[in-house]
């Protein structure tokens, strides 16, 4: 146990390569210790983050098609059908699995 948080811990502050990260946001029991990324946070006023991706400007982000959201981005490491998961452009904070940004890339399509 004291080795897992280990691993958490580094996974939070960078000290292991990010898929290792990911999967340990992904998979740590304790995930209610794990923030949720907020729209006013730095890194997501970087990202054009919105939690809910009906609400995009698509003024702003005319690339924007209904149906995109981080649950099926690329960058996205979550269990379909859980409302949040890791994403591997934002350590240390889970996104919402309805959030959006304008980093948004479709996920390849699964064999
Ligand atoms: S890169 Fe993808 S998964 Fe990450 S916040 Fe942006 S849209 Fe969501």
């Amino acid at each position: 146990m004291i080795a897992r948080r280990a691993l958490l811990k580094a996974a939070l502050t960078g000290g292991v390569a990010l898929p290792v990260a990911a999967g340990l946001l992904r998979t740590a029991h304790a995930e209610d210790e794990i923030p949720m990324l907020r729209e006013n946070d730095v890194t997501a006023k970087s990202l054009a983050y919105v939690e809910d991706a009906a609400k995009v400007d698509k003024n702003a982000f005319p690339t924007y098609k209904k149906g995109q959201d981080c649950s099926n981005c690329s960058q996205y490491i979550g269990d379909k059908g859980e409302p949040k998961g890791a994403c591997q452009l934002v350590l240390g904070q889970y996104v919402l699995a309805k959030g959006w940004c304008k980093a948004w890339e479709a996920k390849p399509a699964q064999p």
